[in-house]
């Protein structure tokens, strides 16, 4: 909705409606990422397709038998079971949610299947047994959760840091005792120590020459990759046995040492100059500017993150980055000038004349926890997240100021954020009936993080005052 009750309206890629059609044929439920698209959690075996479902665990007894069972569960083959019949999957509420707004926006079912490494492949998977081991055409696969940051939404599974922090101070105090340990442990989610054989890597080294050959796109993640030896032998690899087919990705919070940085910048240069793969991608992450951005993911510092990103646009212009803005309700006051630096980048970098882009903003937003999710704010907050789509729509590329065209946002950007702006207006139409437990967990989780990592929110975030004590005048 905008501000007059209206819902804001993406304009339909024809293409894109058409392949949306096309889609629903094999069923209304069907997505290709099921099947071609999976992240792979090394560090505890866990295992998903595509990012949004909850990861589950990888049978042992299945990895032995077949170490294609990293993708290939029986659990996961039941979830495509579901697809191929035109039922839909609970674990993909991300995209069911989309798909009953009623505006126009796609879900990232759509998105996804029409993928290079998704859509040459529907027909093959249409036509075979729902049992059947495919390989991933996308991979993305942290080898161990080693991370120098713990941001406020990560989980200690992710990030040795965090899981160091709850250790000693235990979950966080909200009802549901956020990040506490005895749920990963009943979850079987506690991370392999880096010292302790890892079953599951062993077997990511098994499949991997059979894998290789049918990636399109592999992406290594972490904790942060740049910081596990696993990321550095599987760049030695692919120098060794180039594939000009492939997209390579790795995400990096870009705050590590010079040494690492410099290090990955020469092999980026050497595969990218020799021509030994096709492209490279790097994501990085923030939502937010300067100290709000680095309350979100503490350990950031923003200002070397903005420097490495200089960097990375100077030197290696043919490199693809991609800044991944996980919105959420510590997003809304800083988000406006978070876009401004954005867009300040694709000024300086993108080039007219090659229409290569400096970078591109990807905007999902934050589902859990449900403390953080731009979902509990207060109605006449929206207007700020309102703004800020009207920022991006000022800047969209291409826009003529003085007989030039200014290079800006993409439409495709910009439908990003429009969506959010579509689901938070319907939440807050609808307010969930968790909604005062959510804005009270809200406070519960500022006031021990302040706590326990010394930082001070109200300082830190004096937009956000009022709605602070209005969380916590419901204790
Ligand atoms: S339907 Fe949506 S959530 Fe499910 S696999 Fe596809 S893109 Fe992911």
């Amino acid at each position: 909705m905008n501000e007059s009750g209206l819902i804001f309206q993406t304009p339909q890629n024809s293409s894109l409606t058409e392949f949306q059609t096309r889609l629903n044929e094999v069923s209304p439920s069907f997505c290709a990422a099921k099947w071609k698209q999976v992240t792979l959690h090394l560090q505890n075996g866990f295992t998903h397709s595509c990012h949004h479902p909850t990861a589950h665990k990888i049978p042992l007894e299945e990895l032995k038998r077949n170490p294609s069972a990293l993708h290939n569960t029986e659990f996961k083959k039941q979830q495509r079971k579901l697809m191929l019949q035109g039922k839909r999957p609970t674990e993909c509420d991300y995209c069911w949610r989309v798909e009953d707004t009623k505006s126009e926006s796609l879900s990232d079912r759509i998105y996804k299947s029409q993928e290079s490494w998704a859509k040459p492949f529907i027909e093959d998977i249409a036509n075979k047994p729902w049992d059947d081991d495919v390989y991933p055409s996308y991979v993305e696969v942290s080898f161990g959760n080693l991370c120098n940051l713990k941001c406020s939404y990560c989980f200690p599974q992710f990030s040795s840091r965090l899981m160091e922090e709850i250790e000693t101070h235990g979950g966080y105090p909200t009802h549901d005792n956020f990040n506490n340990l005895d749920n990963l442990r009943k979850k079987n989610e506690i991370p392999i120590s880096p010292k302790e054989h890892n079953p599951y890597v062993e077997a990511f080294w098994k499949w991997w020459p059979k894998l290789y050959p049918h990636l399109k796109t592999f992406r290594i993640t972490g904790g942060e990759p740049l910081l596990n030896k696993n990321t550095f032998k599987t760049l030695d690899y692919i120098i060794e046995n180039p594939n000009p087919d492939l997209s390579l990705a790795i995400n990096s919070n870009l705050c590590i040492p010079e040494i690492q940085f410099r290090d990955v910048l020469e092999k980026i240069k050497r595969l990218l100059g020799d021509g030994l793969i096709k492209q490279f991608e790097l994501f990085t992450s923030a939502e937010a500017k300067g100290k709000q951005a680095e309350y979100i993911r503490f350990g950031m510092d923003y200002n070397l993150w903005l420097d490495r990103i200089n960097t990375l646009c100077k030197e290696v212009p043919e490199l693809q980055l991609t800044v991944t803005s996980t919105y959420n309700v510590l997003s809304l006051p800083s988000y406006r000038d978070f876009l401004n630096d954005i867009l300040t980048i694709k000024r300086e970098y993108t080039l007219n004349s090659s229409q290569r882009t400096a970078l591109y903003l990807e905007t999902p937003y934050l589902r859990y926890p449900n403390h953080q999710a731009v979902f509990i704010i207060q109605p006449e907050m929206l207007k700020t997240l309102f703004s800020q789509v009207t920022f991006m729509n000022d800047n969209l590329d291409g826009t003529e100021r003085d007989g030039v065209s200014l290079r800006g946002f993409y439409s495709s950007e910009i439908d990003k954020l429009k969506r959010i702006y579509n689901i938070t207006a319907s939440e807050l139409k609808n307010p969930s009936p968790d909604n005062n437990t959510n804005r009270k967990d809200f406070v519960l989780f500022i006031d021990e993080h302040d706590r326990r990592r010394g930082t001070n929110f109200l300082e830190t975030f004096p937009e956000l005052e009022d709605f602070y004590h209005l969380c916590k005048s419901l204790l």
